[in-house]
């Protein structure tokens, strides 16, 4: 390999290279799902992501530790402790239990993330699973001062914090700015500062997640549960810690404070950051009425799409765009990234067939150091799939006699190709495509034309080579025989 691996760190806002604080192991944890509603593609792109990076990270082999939590209590619907409990007024509509509303959304979204092939993270912790050390977190940023009761609820002193940490490292933003863009406190609130937030939250007679502590019934906030659980599984110091942009502002600067308060360390020592999905330039949230579930995305019975896509053309769609850029939703685009995927995984498929020769006419190390910089790039996936065509293009060179590749190499490239595209990208084949089934169709058509040319039909021959290339496969008659390749 030519280059080592670096990483964007939003906190420093430099790219530098990665170092783990335990030589060949990684700790990585990534904010996980708020189980109260169906996952929806903007959520999948980060999990999608982070599967990239985790994939990678066991490639260069790492013994990753990932954990990503369920949030599965705890969410007001405003970031800063506002408005109702998401699981309580979900199960409120649906007149069923607030643990029903989190059973059947934590299926969904481990059927979203297994139909997108992601791999499951090494621990999956729960916020209802992790009371206890929540409450324990909390006592002690009770006892080193910063933060305060008011009736059962712990608030985090944001204001006593700031005068002797920078709270805003994160985000970069003026702390001032900050205070003006929030809203004033006014007699219904409890809270002393209007940044402070909620540690632990009164639950009212009514609520039904409720937990006894020192303070009361009550429920945990939403950020402490991830400094609990990654302090937990990861120590108070791991290596990276990660989620989309939007989390960045409020519940990674929290988490932060949280930890240097209970702990006097910053957990992470690189924060990772995705960017959103977006649809005409904003962003896909439930909220603004633009999110596709992904089984919309798949049968294609949405008002927004053309047609369906499968699911492996949804995770190239993805892997064509840098993590930390945004990514609009566009039909060409994806009916794009279908051809580029069945192209690659035909480049991949043809290797296998290739004739060799007593040496190369390109080389192989090139190809796999353009790949592996960009990957080491900042897992730069967009760059690395453009050297992975560049290499489909030389295989299918070799297959016209145009290029020549030795034996030695034809193996080594084989090898290389198949980790990249299956077990670093996560791609798979899918509906058959250029397996058993598809090869057995296209022996039958070809023979079909074979037929009509040798009855010199000439016109139903041209019309099966033409009706074939317009769905993006192309037949190519060589001294070997007829063969087909998807475009
Ligand atoms: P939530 O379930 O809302 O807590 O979100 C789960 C994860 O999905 C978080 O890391 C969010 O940052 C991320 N996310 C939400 N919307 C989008 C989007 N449109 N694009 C990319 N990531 C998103
Ligand atoms: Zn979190």
């Amino acid at each position: 390999m030519t280059s080592v691996l670096k990483i964007y760190n939003t906190l420093s806002r430099e790219t530098s290279v990665f170092e783990p604080i335990h030589k060949g192991y990684v700790g990585m944890y990534v904010c996980g799902p708020t189980v109260y509603s169906n996952a929806h593609l903007g959520n999948a792109r980060t999990y999608i992501s982070f599967d990239v990076i985790f994939r990678y990270l066991l490639h260069l082999g790492y013994k990753v530790r990932y954990v990503r939590n369920i949030t599965d209590a705890g969410h007001l619907e405003g970031d800063r402790d506002e408005g109702e409990d998401k699981f309580a007024k979900k199960a409120k509509l649906e007149q069923v239990e607030p643990m029903e509303i989190v059973q059947k959304y934590t299926l969904d979204f481990h059927e979203v993330l297994r139909q997108f092939n992601t791999l499951p993270p090494s621990i999956e912790p729960t916020a209802t699973g992790h009371i206890i050390e929540q409450i324990e977190m909390t006592k002690k940023i009770i006892a080193n001062g910063y933060a305060y009761e008011v009736n059962g609820t712990i608030y985090f002193d944001v204001e006593k914090f700031s005068k002797e940490q920078n709270y805003t490292a994160l985000s970069n933003r003026n702390l001032d700015d900050l205070l003006t863009n929030t809203r004033e406190l006014d007699g219904q609130d409890e809270k002393k500062g209007r940044l402070d937030f909620a540690l632990w939250i009164k639950a009212k007679p009514e609520h039904l997640m409720k937990w006894e502590s020192p303070w009361g019934e009550g429920f945990p906030g939403w950020h402490i549960e991830c400094s609990a659980m990654s302090s937990k599984y990861l120590g108070h110091e791991f290596d990276i810690h990660g989620g989309g942009m939007d989390l960045v502002p409020t519940h990674h600067t929290n988490e932060i404070a949280q930890n240097l308060a209970c702990h006097h360390t910053q957990p992470a020592r690189y924060w990772v950051h995705t960017n959103m999905l977006t649809v005409n330039g904003q962003k896909m949230s439930k909220s603004l009425g633009n999110s596709f579930l992904p089984a919309e995305l798949f049968s294609g019975e949405h008002k927004l799409l053309d047609k369906g896509y499968s699911p492996m053309t949804v995770r190239f769609f993805m892997l064509q765009a840098h993590y930390r850029s945004t990514l609009d939703f566009r039909n060409e685009a994806l009916q794009a990234a279908e051809k580029g995927l069945a192209r690659l995984l035909s480049g991949v498929k043809i290797i296998e067939q290739l004739k060799t020769d007593v040496s190369s006419s390109f080389s192989v190390s090139e190809i796999k150091a353009n790949v592996y910089n960009a990957l080491n790039e900042d897992f730069n996936t967009p760059i690395a799939l453009a050297h992975l065509f560049d290499a489909v293009r030389l295989i299918n060179s070799v297959n016209d006699g145009k290029e020549h590749l030795s034996a030695l190499d034809k193996a080594e490239l084989s090898i290389f190709m198949q980790e990249i595209t299956f077990n670093v990208l996560g791609l798979k084949h899918e509906n058959d495509a250029g397996t058993e089934k598809v090869d057995g169709l296209m022996k039958m058509i070809i023979d079909m034309r074979a037929d009509a040319k040798s009855k010199k039909d000439f016109t139903t021959s041209d019309f099966i080579r033409d009706q074939l290339k317009e769905i993006g496969i192309e037949i190519k008659d060589g001294k070997e025989g007829v063969s087909y390749t998807i475009l």
